[in-house]
């Protein structure tokens, strides 16, 4: 298990699905956590921001820091999907997604450098997907801007590593999330889609949200404290076991 206690931490995307399931994890472990979200909702030390905007970045981790009394850990989770191939997305939906999953890393992780490198445990991690290696069908610009967060991941790590400052990421299969709610939803009958998709997983069930909060907790940790510059999978084998994913 783990052991936060002491640590503060601050992730993005927070409010909902793997992002709030690592608040609790890192919280149970000890941590005290701020989360970064266009809605936090009524989370006790939830800030609003839209990682997509530098102002709005700056301000919310500059006020979550002051309220934490600095920081050690930063996630950074926060994104959206998107479907289709090269044909399907116009450019300007193009730019919004890299702007979000990708700059959204830059912005929150610029802002939070100056804090990290006053830590003793610093640890980024961020959320990347399978998608950045897999070759997965109809999902090019997600597919393109999670495998930029996994190049960045390893620059970042080599960048920051004589500062102590260590940078991982996990690469989620088909998480159970709401976002992935939304998408069984939309396809009409979702019961008979949630049955499909989990015969899919090599495991024959979705990974859950806490499954991969355990392992950015890993991560986030003294426990790995000679780990930087690896990508984790938590996706039930998908990658590993070299089987179609969805
Ligand atoms: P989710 O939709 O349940 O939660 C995403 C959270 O991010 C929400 O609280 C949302 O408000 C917030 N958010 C979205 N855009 C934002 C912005 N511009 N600024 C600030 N906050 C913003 O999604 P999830 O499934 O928990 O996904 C979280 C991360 O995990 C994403 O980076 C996603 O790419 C990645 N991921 C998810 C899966 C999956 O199957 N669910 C698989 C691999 C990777």
């Amino acid at each position: 298990m783990s052991d936060l206690t002491g640590l503060r931490a601050l992730v993005t995307g927070g409010a909902s699905g793997i992002g709030l399931a690592t608040v609790h994890r890192l919280t149970e472990r000890g941590a005290t956590v701020a989360v970064l979200d266009l809605d936090p909702g009524n989370l006790p030390l939830g800030f609003k921001a839209d990682v997509a905007d530098d102002a709005s970045v700056r301000t919310a981790v500059a006020a979550a820091v002051e309220q934490l009394g600095g920081l050690d850990i930063l996630v950074n989770n926060a994104g959206i999907g998107a479907i289709g191939s090269v044909e399907d997305n116009p450019d300007d939906q193009w730019h919004r997604v890299l702007d979000i999953n990708l700059l959204g890393i830059v912005r929150t992780t610029r802002a939070a450098l100056p804090h990290l490198r006053a830590s003793e445990h610093a640890a980024i991690v961020n959320t990347c997907s399978i998608a950045a290696t897999a070759g997965l069908p109809q999902r090019a610009l997600y597919s393109a801007s999670k495998g930029a967060v996994l190049s960045l991941t390893l620059a970042m790590a080599a960048d920051h590593v004589r500062e102590g400052i260590r940078v991982n990421c996990v690469n989620p299969g088909t998480v159970d999330t709401p976002w992935v709610g939304r998408l069984l939803d939309a396809a009409g009958d979702p019961a008979a889609e949630r049955a499909a998709l989990n015969a899919r997983q090599p495991t024959g069930r979705l990974v859950s949200a806490e499954e991969v909060a355990a392992a950015i907790a890993y991560l986030a940790s003294p426990d790995a404290a000679s780990v930087t510059g690896t990508a984790l999978a938590v996706d039930g084998g998908m990658q590993g076991l070299r089987l179609r994913p969805v």
